[in-house]
């Protein structure tokens, strides 16, 4: 049986109980973060405490463990047994229960706080041979830099994606890519690298910050500035990325090929260059 952890207390699955009342079962208020073990470290691990410590304060949830993320992390990873393991976290902070109502609770309650560990490997075929993004339009709120639960617009396109023989969704608002239902996409145009700027529009993925951050070191040109949906047969490789994927090449976007219709050679370069940057995360090296 795995051990989880709700409110304080890392307790068996099976005796993990969150009442019909809680304001995230009801209204998806609550934020997550998911990060990523490799067999003995976290990758980045600061990033994403960060990250969720954000998306509190921009939802105005006060978790008072706030500061322990890591250390609930780590010890998620350790209880389960999965220190030697490829493994991802997942943590979920609601703004707890209450009578429903729209207004916060007042005076507030306590959030409720809820985390796994789970052994996850990467699909290493899709890392090689690349995949489809299937295009639509995207229907979210104007808030897509909170990593917020209610997740609905990214489920619906997800399954119509994955329906249609795609790993995953291109957002596209007002004629530009935004990012996928749960990743972030980058181009190749004449070897420079363009993803979307971090805006209200898409989530700052750690993947995604941390693919810039290598191509700076490694003087490969990034440019942050969308891409226009009507302008992909005019790129010449594209990729998307996140936590628990890494970096998996784009072949297809809709109906588009881009560029020869195969992993190229600039998204091979940032494949290396990120699993060289994994194993530099490695403290024991
Ligand atoms: N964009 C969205 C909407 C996501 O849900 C995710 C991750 O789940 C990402 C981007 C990528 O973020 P990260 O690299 O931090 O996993």
């Amino acid at each position: 049986m795995d051990t989880v952890y709700l409110n304080g207390q890392f307790i068996p699955r099976n005796e993990a109980v969150i009442s019909p009342d809680d304001r995230g079962f009801l209204f998806g208020d609550s934020v997550y973060e998911v990060t990523r073990w490799y067999g003995g470290y976290f990758f980045d691990l600061p990033a994403h405490a960060k990250r969720l410590r954000r998306s509190l304060t921009e939802t105005k949830i006060s978790w008072q463990d706030a500061e322990r993320i890591e250390e609930i992390s780590e010890e998620l990873i350790q209880r389960n047994g999965l220190g030697g393991d490829c493994a991802i976290v997942y943590l979920q902070i609601t703004r707890g229960v209450a009578p429903r109502n729209h207004a916060f609770p007042d005076p507030p309650v306590s959030p409720t706080s809820y985390g796994f560990a789970k052994r996850h490997s990467i699909n290493t075929l899709l890392c090689e041979q690349g995949t489809s993004l299937w295009l639509t339009t995207d229907p979210r709120w104007n808030r897509c830099d909170i990593k917020s639960t209610a997740l609905l617009a990214n489920v619906m396109a997800y399954q119509e994606a994955h329906d249609n023989g795609c790993a995953e969704v291109c957002f596209v608002r007002d004629g530009l890519v935004t990012e996928g239902a749960h990743s972030n996409i980058f181009f190749v145009k004449n070897d420079t690298l363009y993803t979307h700027p971090e805006s209200e529009k898409i989530l700052s993925g750690i993947t995604r910050n941390n693919v810039v951050a290598l191509a700076a070191e490694n003087n490969i040109p990034l440019i942050e500035e969308a891409v226009a949906a009507d302008m992909l047969a005019y790129t010449h490789e594209s990729f998307f990325c996140n936590t628990t994927g890494e970096i998996v090449p784009v072949l297809k976007i809709g109906d588009q090929v881009i560029g020869e219709g195969r992993p190229g050679p600039v998204t091979q370069k940032m494949q290396v260059l990120f699993r060289n940057l994994i194993q530099s995360m490695d403290p024991r090296r």
